[in-house]
């Protein structure tokens, strides 16, 4: 291996996001090598992965599919170790194969593989925002252990740490006065309640600009989305719930900004392709292309930016009232949209009970001190209990 090559984990990559960041590698086999490939149960997609990226690792969730993996990899003449089941995928993260791992695996099922990135010093590039909303206080203690460093992938986030001076410095200290993120929306921006009573899943996914996995669309047509980027930028930035605020931005070309008190307010543009934000994070402190289009502003119809709309799209309040809540009151809030979202794709929950149910499992549980990592399972158990029950008596 050449010195200054990067072997890099794809956790996650069958998604959209794993699929984005290979991209990214392939243009650049003079910096980087996807040296472990996860998915959870799309063996065929990660056997073809395997086949292009021939990593030393490729880890399937599902503890039923490894065979089906081995056989693949064998008839393609891939040569790599193979390995199944959740603990794997920590167990990778941990050793020697990668020193850069992109957390790219949806929900709270990438919290330990997150972690263990943080706890063992990698470069951690974090698209999983479900597993700092649940733990922010203990990824960021991990983080410090470990002594490696995060890169934000989110590209509100990413956005941010490029406006700040140095990445994540004292905010008071460095002269911001507010943090604001910028939403697109989502599919049903600018409808009613009465609009929205019958919507399908197909609608919900449907995002104007972004090509995504199937949770963060219905995350981002109920602004739960923006709910958790709200939470995930308190973490990564220390910014108080008052200091966040959210901008709906249609276009989506102005991925965040940073308000200064001089009265200086800077953005970070480009078009919306996560390519931009994984480049960055990949190469960081450098820059290398992303094999995106650059941005022609000219041609852009005009930047529009209005307030979001709490009442219609109550899962962003919702986010903001667990954050202030405080305790494990976001992880309760990460579980039980979870499970609403589940039930919303599956045809079991209609799209305005999303919020009905996360609120009435915010109020079942309220929050309590987060001490560890199996606490904290513990009660993102219980609040996933507590969803499917509300659910099962709704019927
Ligand atoms: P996706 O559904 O397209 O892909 C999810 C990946 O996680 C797949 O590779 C899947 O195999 C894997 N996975 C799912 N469940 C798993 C499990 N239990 N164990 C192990 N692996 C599992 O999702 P995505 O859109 O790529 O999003 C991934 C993460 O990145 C999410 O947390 C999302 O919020 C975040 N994110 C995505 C985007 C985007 O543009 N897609 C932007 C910002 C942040
Ligand atoms: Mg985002």
């Amino acid at each position: 291996m050449s010195p200054g090559l990067r072997q890099v984990a794809v956790l996650g990559a069958t998604g959209s996001i794993g699929g984005s960041t290979l991209d990214v590698i392939a243009r650049h086999p003079d910096r980087f090598r996807a040296t472990v490939l996860t998915a959870h149960s799309n063996v065929a997609a990660l056997a073809e992965l395997c086949t292009r990226f021939r990593p030393e690792l490729a880890v399937i969730a599902d503890p039923a599919l490894e065979a089906e993996l081995a056989r693949r990899l064998a008839a393609a003449g891939v040569r790599c170790d193979i390995a199944s089941g959740h603990d794997a995928i920590t167990q990778a993260v941990s050793g020697t194969l990668c020193d850069t791992v992109v957390a790219a695996i949806v929900g709270a099922a990438g919290l330990d593989s997150t972690l263990a990135a943080a706890r063992t010093g990698k470069r951690l590039l974090l698209a999983n925002k479900e597993s700092i909303v649940m733990a922010g206080a203990l990824l960021l203690e991990a983080l410090a252990a470990g002594g490696g460093e995060l890169i934000p992938v989110d590209s509100e986030h990413n956005a941010i740490f490029q406006c700040l001076p140095g990445g994540r410095p004292n905010l008071a200290a460095s002269g911001v006065r507010r943090l604001i993120l910028t939403a697109s929306g989502g599919p049903f921006r600018g409808r009613t309640r009465a609009d929205l009573a019958g919507v399908t899943p197909e609608q919900a996914c449907k995002h104007p600009n972004w090509v995504m996995g199937r949770k963060i669309s219905v995350d981002s047509a109920t602004l739960m989305n923006k709910g958790l980027e709200v939470i995930e930028a308190h973490h990564l930035f220390g910014a108080a719930p008052d200091l966040i605020d959210v901008l709906v931005h249609p276009q989506s070309l102005v991925h965040s900004l940073v308000e200064y008190v001089d009265g200086s307010v800077l953005a970070q543009l480009g078009n919306p392709d996560m390519r931009t934000a994984i480049a960055h994070a990949l190469a960081w402190p450098t820059r290398i292309d992303a094999g995106v289009a650059p941005l022609d502003l000219a041609a852009c119809a005009p930047l529009a930016f209005q307030q979001p709309d709490l009442d219609t799209f109550r899962c962003l309040a919702l986010a903001f009232q667990a954050l202030r809540a405080g305790g494990d009151a976001t992880a309760i809030l990460n579980a039980a949209n979870e499970i609403a979202v589940d039930a919303f794709l599956a045809g079991g929950l209609p799209f305005l009970g999303i919020a009905d149910l996360v609120e009435s499992v915010l109020t079942e549980l309220p929050p309590q001190a987060v001490v560890d990592v199996q606490t904290l399972n513990e009660r993102d158990r219980m609040a996933r209990e507590a969803a499917r029950r509300i659910l099962r008596n709704a019927c």
